[in-house]
């Protein structure tokens, strides 16, 4: 009997890509497209400052009812996938300041957005071959479908985050690949084109077919975009903060303060955020430390934060009569607050609470 030589297992190296997930359903089917195909995938979420998720609901009483999950992480644990949630949000300040591409409705700068994000992917992906030569990755996979959004999903548009962000052919978009040239993976084999698809437009009748073949009912609605720059309430606070500053700049507790409370502006070089319920005087109690406030002691009452300095006794009778307003002893002859500096310094303040008509519908933000 001959020796047979022996033999040696070659099986195929899995490819293994990372995915921008933003907690909706599009990059949940784009990973599991890719899943589907024996990809290995990781999943990547970029921290912007003006993410919608959680962030409000958890504050605000009204919404205790909704889903106070971070999308992106449950997305990832339902996908069985590792993700790496990424603080960008000190270098995306140039992106919202100064986006080369504009724009959208909005203060949304899109296209310069996906730009930034995938080209941060591409960084990682870099540095992970650098670091793990075939237990890097191999390329980036989006969620995007041609058509869907006005200005950085367009068939146009689709090229420039590609070229931009450095990417290159290694960005496939597995939900419209049909539609686009080929890719380095799909070239290489690595993932079977026939088997990606060709969605396009903002119809999402293909992605809710696609979700129910993969057996996927519970996901976050997509409706109403990944952040609050495409809200334009949003967008008006923020650039009225921009012009009270005569300089485009802010921090993150700015940002975070224009998701919270209303916002009253009686003189360009103040403004009132005045809490709308329970959820936001706590989350505003967190920043006494920092702005002075004002709250109404002899009735219950919001919490009112002073965004700026006010200049005279007359400016804080005014402003203490607005936030007088908006406490239970509005009929009231009189109202006492509470107006409290930073240091902690309190004083007893009364004051007849403002009419309707002396809150100028122009003041609010
Ligand atoms: S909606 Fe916001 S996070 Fe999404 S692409 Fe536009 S700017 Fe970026």
């Amino acid at each position: 009997m001959t020796e047979s030589a022996p033999q040696t297992l070659q099986r195929p190296l899995q490819r293994r890509a990372i995915a921008l997930v933003s907690g909706g359903l599009d990059s949940m089917l784009a990973v599991k497209v890719m899943q589907e195909q024996g990809i290995h995938v990781e999943g990547v979420n970029f921290f912007t400052g003006f993410c919608v998720e959680g962030h409000t609901h958890a504050i605000r009483k009204k919404d205790k009812d909704k889903n106070k999950r971070n999308n992106a992480l449950w997305v990832a644990e339902q996908l069985g996938i590792k993700l790496h949630i990424v603080d960008i949000s000190e270098e995306y300040k140039d992106v919202v300041l100064n986006p080369k591409h504009g724009y959208g409705a909005n203060l949304n700068p899109c296209l310069d957005c996906k730009i930034f994000m995938v080209n941060k992917a591409t960084l990682m992906l870099n540095k992970a071959r650098e670091l793990a030569g075939e237990k890097g990755f191999d390329f980036i996979i989006t969620g995007e479908v041609v058509g869907q959004r006005p200005k950085s999903q367009r068939k146009e548009t689709m090229p420039i985050i590609s070229r931009e962000s450095g990417a290159d052919d290694r960005l496939l978009r597995p939900l419209s690949a049909k539609n686009l040239p080929e890719t380095l993976p799909e070239r290489e084999g690595w993932v079977d084109r026939s088997q990606l698809h060709d969605f396009s437009g903002r119809n999402r009748k293909p992605q809710m077919a696609l979700a129910k073949r993969f057996g996927l009912d519970d996901f976050a609605q997509p409706a109403g975009g990944c952040c609050f720059l495409t809200d334009e309430s949003y967008s008006r606070k923020l650039a009225d903060l921009w012009q009270a500053r005569n300089e485009r700049r802010y921090e993150l507790d700015d940002i975070m303060l224009l998701k919270v409370g209303r916002h009253i502006r009686p003189a360009p070089h103040y403004k009132l955020i005045i809490s709308r319920e329970e959820g936001e005087n706590r989350f505003l109690e967190g920043y006494r430390y920092q702005f002075t406030s004002i709250t109404t002691s002899s009735c219950p009452g919001p919490l009112a934060l002073i965004d700026g300095k006010l200049e005279s006794d007359h400016e804080l009778r005014q402003a203490a009569a607005i936030v007088a307003r908006y406490s239970k002893g509005r009929t009231d002859d009189e109202v006492v607050v509470e107006v409290r500096d930073p240091s902690g310094v309190v004083r007893q303040l009364p004051v007849r609470p403002a009419t309707p008509d002396q809150v100028s519908p122009e003041w609010m933000v």
